[in-house]
Parts: structure tokens; C-alpha cells; sequence
């Protein structure tokens, strides 16, 4: 018997208490002091109940556990709906000092129906037996003008031929003008970006030229919900807003959108993806990120009314009353996510669509796909990044996203570590400070 080294045993932010969760078993306890002493000095006195919760392990027994829940997993995936990105041009008319786009570098043109349709047929052709919807990203895919929206037109009728629903990840600013399209389509959901009430919005997420757009963001929302279309309010967060996510939250409370149903928010962590950002001193870590989004709702809990934090499986653990099944790999690159884009070039995501030398394939004028490059996309999960194959942390991180690991190291089997413990420390100190008491 040993200490199963999927234990994740650490301590409960502000508490003299400690937790133990074990996601392989599917088990997690609070441990006042004096039994978390029992496991640092390795004298346990509650033997049998570790066993049976798998705290306590034997090695063999708990590798073919290990095995069997890895088959599931991969079962599981296999039958998962897949998110296919498709990016209509990639210009934009928001200058936001952090985009990661805004050095890449692709010609301009406007997607021709003989793209969109190739587009469609290869989706049809690819994943035909799959669940799946459609994200239209960009850039900017809702830009001002009539090319453009006959464009998004064309694209949204070919969607609802092919039965399929569109998602929108858009800066918002043209959200208004295009409502009478979208009314009248399947859209499953738009991501839309607000900074901050106000000010600060308008300096980070500027249009081109520096005017304002939080207002006509906001007038894009408010039509959005009273269409019944799902809004997912999104923040990009870093040092500079993160203490504006008070006043945004007030506002959201005010304007009656976290009552509604058609809305929903995230938080990003304003990072670096391939570029060195100009102001990078602004970023936070992800461990100051999720302290200072703790201490903030502590303080200020109508944020927890515009948005709930995740704090790795905490929040679900509150929500479902039991632990999320195990994660061998948090990365959906290639595997439950792909992109396009009007050049006719395929990707595995959203961040490396567009980026130079990381296309993987074309599905016009020819449909190829480099079958090697596929295969380490599909081959990367916590089984063959030998730094997460001895890590306690594994089944609750997935070993992160393969595009900021590739970027930081060259290769795509490597880590993209997350501060698992104290994420879980944080979350449940704050979703079960009643029980702590
Ligand atoms: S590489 Fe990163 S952004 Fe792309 S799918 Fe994986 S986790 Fe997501
Ligand atoms: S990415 Fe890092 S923290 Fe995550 S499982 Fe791998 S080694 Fe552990």
C-alpha cells in the first residue's frame, strides 16, 4: 500500500484545514489538522477508509484502474461534439494592445462562395458522423459593410442546410447591425468582449483610430438577449482591469443580464501566446490571477452573481456533489477542435489558426491534411508528456494547452503547468467556507 500519487493534498486557502481529493477514485475529503497531520508524517489511523477510497493504494490494482478510466475517457471523447472554427477574413476594425493576431501576416481577400462551399462539403465529408457546430472567429467576423454581412449571410444559410448551429466570437461593435440576420438563424451562442464598464473598456478595446465602443457593444447585447440569443460575455484580464471587474459586474447586475438565461460569462487571463506583448508587465500569473479574483469576490461577492469561478474542479465538486471525471488531456486541438480559414488552410485551433508554418492541412482548392502532424496533435495527453506522467496533478490538469507548451519549449509533448493545489485550495475555501466553520 502506498500513498496513491494521484492524491492531490494540500491546504485550504485562509483555513487551518486541509483537503485531499483523489480523481482517479473519484474521492475528496476536508481534513481538519490533525488528520492532514497523520498523512505528512505517513501514520494513518483511518487505514481502512483510505483504502476504500483509493488515498491508499496498491500500485498494480491502481494501474489498471488508471488503464480502464483512460479507455473511458478516450470513449468518451470520440462521442464529444467538436467545435469547428471557420475564419471569414482575418481583419479587424478594434486595435486592442493585446491581440495575438496583430502580427500575423495574411493577404486580405474575401472568402468566395466556392471557398464557403468547399468549406461545408469537407465538414460534411470529414465529419459527417460526428456531432458537431460551427464558430465563425476571426478577426472580426461581424465587420461593418455590406460585403461583409452578405458574406455571413451566405455562410449562416449554408450552416442551417447542413443542420448545423454557429456560434460567433465577435468584438461586439457590429453586433446591433447584424441582428436582423441573425434573428432569423440557428446561433447557438456570440462570445462577445467586454474589458470593464466604460473607461477602461474603451482604452484596452479601442476601434482603429481610438474611438470608443463600449456603448454600441453593450446595445448589441442588450439586443442579443432580447432576440432570446445566448450571449457569453467574455473579460480579458490582466493587472490593468482586473479591479474593474467589480464595476462590471454592478453593471451587468443593473442592465438585468445575469438574471437572464441567455447569459453567461469567462474570465481570460490576458497572456502571452506567441508574441511578446509590448506592456507585458501588466499580465498576472495564473496564480495571482485566480488569488486576486478569490480575494476580490471575498470582498465584493455580487461578482460571484456576473460570474463563478471554476478553481480547477472545485466549483464542480460544489455544483454536482461529486468530482468531474478524470482529465488525461485538457487540450482539444485536433481532437474535439478544429479551424479553417478563407485561404483555404486547416488548423488545429484557435491558437494556431492563422500562425505561420502551423497550418496541417487544406480543404481547398485540395483537401489534404499532413497525417504525421495530426498524429502528435492526437497522440499529446498526460500519457506521453513525460513530465505529467509522475505528476499528482495530472488527472485534474490534462497537461494544458499544447500551443503555449510548443511555444515555450519547441515541442508540442511537453507541459503547460497549471497551479492545480492552490487553485483547489482557493476554490474551496470559498464554496465550502460553511462546512469549514
Ligand atoms: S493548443 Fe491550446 S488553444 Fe489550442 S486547443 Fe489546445 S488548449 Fe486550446
Ligand atoms: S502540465 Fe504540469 S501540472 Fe499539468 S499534469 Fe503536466 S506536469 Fe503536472
Amino acid at each position: 500500500m502506498y500513498f496513491s500519487k494521484h492524491n492531490i493534498f494540500s491546504k485550504i486557502k485562509d483555513s487551518d484545514s486541509y483537503y485531499i481529493v483523489n480523481l482517479l477514485t473519484g474521492n475528496a475529503d476536508i481534513l481538519d489538522p490533525h488528520k492532514a497531520n497523520e498523512i505528512i508524517s505517513g501514520n494513518f489511523t483511518d487505514v481502512e477508509e483510505y483504502q476504500s477510497k483509493g488515498y491508499l493504494a496498491d500500485e498494480k490494482t491502481e494501474k489498471k484502474l488508471y488503464n480502464e478510466k483512460y479507455l473511458d475517457f478516450i470513449d468518451t471523447r470520440d462521442n464529444d461534439e467538436i467545435q469547428i472554427f471557420f475564419v471569414p477574413w482575418y481583419s479587424c476594425n478594434f486595435n486592442c494592445g493585446y491581440c495575438y493576431q496583430s502580427e500575423y501576416d495574411n493577404k486580405f481577400s474575401l472568402p468566395t462562395k466556392e471557398v464557403i462551399d468547399s468549406f461545408f462539403q469537407y465538414v460534411n465529408t470529414e465529419f459527417g458522423n460526428k456531432k458537431k457546430y460551427i464558430t465563425l472567429f476571426g478577426g472580426e467576423p461581424l465587420l461593418q459593410g455590406n460585403k461583409y454581412k452578405e458574406i455571413v449571410k451566405y455562410f449562416l444559410e449554408k450552416a442551417d442546410t447542413a443542420d448545423l448551429d454557429v456560434a460567433i466570437v465577435t468584438n461586439g461593435y457590429s453586433l446591433a447591425e447584424y441582428m436582423d440576420i441573425l434573428r432569423t438563424k440557428r446561433i447557438r451562442e456570440i462570445q462577445v468582449t467586454l474589458d470593464g464598464a466604460g473607461e477602461i473598456h474603451n482604452q484596452r478595446r479601442p476601434l482603429k483610430g481610438g474611438d470608443p465602443t463600449f456603448h454600441k457593444i453593450v446595445e448589441g447585447i442588450d439586443q442579443a438577449i432580447a432576440n432570446n440569443i445566448t450571449v457569453n460575455l467574455r473579460v480579458v484580464i490582466d493587472k490593468e482591469n482586473i479591479y474593474g471587474l467589480v464595476e462590471l459586474s454592478r453593471f451587468a447586475i443593473e442592465k438585468g443580464w445575469t438574471k437572464s438565461s441567455y447569459f453567461k460569462t469567462q474570465l481570460g487571463r490576458n497572456y502571452e501566446l506567441h508574441y511578446c506583448q509590448s506592456g507585458n508587465s501588466k499580465l498576472l500569473s495564473r496564480i495571482e490571477f485566480y488569488e486576486t479574483i478569490y480575494k476580490l469576490i471575498k470582498q465584493y461577492p455580487e461578482i460571484a452573481e456576473f460570474h463563478k469561478p471554476a478553481f480547477s474542479v472545485s466549483k464542480f465538486l460544489f455544483e454536482n456533489g461529486e468530482l468531474p471525471s478524470p482529465l488525461f488531456d485538457s487540450c482539444p486541438g485536433t481532437k474535439t477542435e478544429w479551424a479553417f480559414d478563407y485561404t483555404g488552410r486547416i488548423y488545429s485551433c484557435t491558437a494556431t489558426v492563422g500562425k505561420s508554418g502551423s497550418s496541417l492541412g487544406t480543404f481547398y482548392p485540395e483537401a489534404y491534411l499532413n497525417s504525421g502532424q495530426v498524429n502528435d496533435w492526437d497522440e499529446r495527453d498526460v500519457t506521453t508528456i513525460n513530465e505529467c506522467k509522475t505528476c499528482s496533478l495530472q488527472l485534474a490538469c490534462g497537461g494544458g494547452c499544447a500551443a503555449v507548451a510548443f511555444n515555450k519549449t519547441g515541442s508540442l509533448h511537453s507541459p503547460d503547468c497549471h497551479p492545480i493545489k492552490e487553485s483547489i485550495g482557493l476554490g474551496i475555501s470559498m464554496y465550502f467556507n460553511k462546512e469549514l466553520v
